[in-house]
């Protein structure tokens, strides 16, 4: 899941043409956000993961050198886009875990990371689409979602549901409230991810506080 962020983040990721036009190419961040090149690794993996993803959690060899390959893909393109919200907030995700202990992990309180970024961002996708909703209903196909989706269902709607399919698909936790947290936890959550302005300013829209506090509110489960 932590494949499919990069793979998605980097493709819905503010577009590098919104830069500052003033900006000199030393005061660039290293993550430029979505472009041409970056493109490329983020569709094949996204393939990639809606056709392997599943079995390669079950165990296939096949499958799981797929899975790394598209790993290797979404890793070179999100290092030089970046990726964005979902990834922010799973900072605060995964550093205020309280009980949460997955199974096939050392016994102890812990949100792996794939976890971390995959509950947050449905909510998060559903959000953003309005940036560029074409490139969320190519990112909800390649992973697997219905090309033939009904008319009123958004873009925003589709990617959601494409990565929902796919968490449920290898069991991951339905949201936050999947592990461990509360609508009572929301603001805990919004304060540790704030912080995290490289990630949340290559977003393709603003994310104040009370935006992030929303995406929360929606990730808490899906179904
Ligand atoms: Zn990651």
């Amino acid at each position: 899941m932590d494949v499919m962020c990069h793979a998605v983040e980097s493709v819905t990721a503010r577009r590098y043409t919104q830069r500052a036009a003033s900006a000199a190419p030393s005061a660039r961040p290293a993550s430029q956000g979505a472009n041409p090149w970056s493109d490329l690794g983020c569709k094949e993996a996204m393939r990639l993961l809606a056709a392997h993803l599943e079995r390669a959690v079950a165990g296939d060899d096949a499958a799981r050198e797929q899975v790394m390959w598209a790993a290797t893909l979404a890793g070179i393109a999100f290092g030089n886009a970046g990726v964005h919200a979902p990834h922010a907030m799973a900072y605060a995700v995964a550093g205020r875990v309280r009980e949460f202990r997955p199974a096939g992990y050392p016994d102890a309180p812990l949100v792996p990371h794939g976890m971390a970024v995959a509950v947050s961002a449905p909510a998060v996708f559903r959000h953003t689409a309005s940036t560029a909703p074409d490139r969320h209903r190519e990112a909800a196909v390649l992973l697997g979602g219905d090309r033939h989706a009904q008319a009123d269902r958004t873009a925003g709607d589709q990617l959601a549901d494409a990565v929902i399919q796919l968490m449920r698909a290898i069991a991951i936790p339905n949201g936050i409230s999947g592990v461990g947290y509360g609508a009572g936890d929301i603001s805990a959550l919004v304060d540790g991810t704030v912080p995290q302005q490289r990630l949340l300013g290559n977003a393709p829209c603003e994310l104040p506080p009370s935006t992030l506090a929303a995406l929360f509110e929606g990730a808490l489960s899906y179904w």
